[in-house]
């Protein structure tokens, strides 16, 4: 039980990444606050199987007004949190010429701006409790860019940035803050890739295989755990090698 007696909260908790990282955390000791933007098919039935370690909150992370207050009541109504995974993300993906503003702001507001609140308003809180484990959740094209993601790979960019800056910040108040960046997964994100895309990519990664949702929480809940307890600021690429 690597998280025994823990609290997190995990935004984009209901599929994909999100899910399995829940999953994960409740199988090692902890007590979960999920975010989606609804209740996912079966919910009652995950709480269930999760003795009630699960529970569920509907919202707009893309609400950038609500967020602040949002957050303040579930740090409220959890005690405190040990862990904040920062997940929830979106594609609105175009190639930047004929990408509108308003996709470039939205996946700038929901995979950016969002988190920062989040993660600021759960930092404050970890800082007075001297301890906490923030983990962001970038992507390999903040790093690298990608052709038709120029909204996304900045919003990742922009996480990276901000894991960086907060966790210098936090580092002698005992709060940690990192960062995964996740190369090509298998979710709900990336089935839209026809079948000569998914290709061209498969063939770019050493390892020869799309990465799970499992990979990505293997590598947050070493950096949640106490065994990662001596790393800060850092962004860890998930990839399968694909950039070396
Ligand atoms: P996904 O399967 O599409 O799931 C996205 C999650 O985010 C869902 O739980 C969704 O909730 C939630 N979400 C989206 N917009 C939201 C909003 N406005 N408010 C609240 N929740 C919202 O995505 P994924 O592939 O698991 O990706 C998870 C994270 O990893 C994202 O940050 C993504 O950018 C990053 N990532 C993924 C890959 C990849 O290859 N899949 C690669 C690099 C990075 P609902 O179910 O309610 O819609």
């Amino acid at each position: 039980m690597r998280l025994h007696d823990k609290k997190a909260l995990i935004t984009g908790a209901s599929r994909g990444i999100g899910k399995a990282i829940t999953d994960r955390f409740i199988a090692e000791g902890a007590e979960i606050w999920g975010i989606g933007t609804k209740e996912p098919e079966g919910l009652a039935e995950w709480i269930a199987e999760t003795k009630g370690r699960l529970h569920w909150v509907c919202a707009d992370l893309g609400d950038l007004e609500q967020v602040e207050a949002l957050v303040e009541g579930l740090i409220k109504e959890s005690g405190a949190f040990d862990i904040l995974v920062n997940n929830a993300g979106i594609t609105r993906d175009n190639l930047s010429f004929r990408m509108n503003l308003a996709d470039f702001q939205k996946v700038i507001d929901v995979n950016m701006v969002s988190p920062f609140i989040i993660a600021r308003t759960v930092g404050r809180a970890m800082i007075r409790q001297r301890r906490g484990s923030i983990i962001n959740m970038a992507s390999v094209v903040g790093i690298h860019g990608n052709g038709g993601q120029a909204n996304y790979a900045a919003a990742k960019a922009g996480v990276i940035a901000f894991t960086k800056s907060l966790a210098q910040e936090a580092a002698s108040r005992g709060v940690r803050v990192n960062a995964i960046a996740p190369g090509f997964i298998s979710t709900d994100m990336t089935k839209a890739m026809t079948g000569e895309a998914k290709e061209k990519t498969l063939s770019l990664i050493p390892l020869k295989r799309m990465g799970t949702p499992d990979d990505i929480a293997a590598a947050a809940l070493f950096l949640a755990s106490d065994e990662s307890e001596y790393i800060t600021g850092q962004v860890i690429p998930v990839d399968g090698g694909m950039f070396m």
